[in-house]
């Protein structure tokens, strides 16, 4: 008796590759439709009670591409995290410097050539942590807030700000209220300069319009011309610059 002989489908047809099996977990509900989730490296369907294992099956053989293609995205970022130890890569003004731990009584920060490096006393990954905030930090207020200030002061707008603030926090670069106070993420101060001038931008540019009119937009656009261009770097890199 002949034996079957079983070919996948997706090897030798050409255009579609040989996938990896993906391990995914099945969450089903009230819902209506299916969805498609992809967080720490897992897959998630969420799906209707209803739905069968085939359309399940189905469903995520039909978004193979991209499953793939997100789980890579997720890795990429992940592996581009930034992380304050000895060896690791720091993107720094749109180039990828290696962090060197340096002994010395002296605690500071020098950048020489490829090297970020950070000196100060029986250094270890946390106290390096620290010193990367405090160099950024002060940084920071050397020079966002008196660029702000002269931005505020130009555009007749100084008498509104009631505060600039730095902090860091995980999702925002720049916010600000009603009441004039103007935030910043001191973070930003691993970006280029010309990035940074556009976050400077576009909060003082706040105190005119409260809003992302285009009115908003043109005023920006008046000082800071290629903002669009620095929106969409920001959106690639930003991932680089946060740390915990
Ligand atoms: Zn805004």
């Amino acid at each position: 008796m002949a034996k079957t002989k079983i070919v996948p489908l997706n090897i030798g047809t050409g255009s579609k590759q040989a996938y990896q099996p993906i391990q995914c977990e099945v969450m089903r509900s009230k819902r209506k439709t299916l969805a498609l989730y992809i967080k720490q490296q897992k897959v998630v369907v969420r799906c209707p009670w209803a739905a069968s294992n085939a359309e399940v099956d189905e469903f995520i053989e039909n978004n193979q591409d991209w499953i793939q293609e997100r789980l890579r995205e997720e890795q990429l970022i992940e592996q581009e995290t930034l992380r304050i130890e000895k060896g690791a890569k720091i993107f720094y003004r749109a180039r990828e410097l290696t962090i060197v731990f340096k002994e010395g009584r002296k605690e500071r920060i020098l950048i020489n050539g490829d090297k970020f490096i950070i000196q100060g006393h029986k250094l270890n990954a946390a106290k390096a942590k620290i010193q990367v905030e405090d160099y950024l930090i002060d940084k920071a207020s050397e020079y966002i807030i008196p660029r702000a200030k002269g931005l505020a002061n130009y555009l007749g707008v100084d008498h509104k700000i009631t505060e600039i603030k730095l902090r860091k926090t995980k999702s925002k670069w720049g916010h600000c209220t009603s009441q004039g106070i103007i935030q910043y993420n001191w973070l930003i101060m691993l970006a280029p300069y010309s990035i940074i001038d556009y976050m400077i931008t576009h909060e003082v540019c706040h105190m005119i319009h409260m809003d992302h009119s285009r009115r908003f937009w043109n005023l920006v656009g008046s000082i800071c011309a290629d903002y669009e261009h620095y929106i969409d770097w920001l959106k690639t890199h930003e991932h680089r610059f946060w740390f915990d």
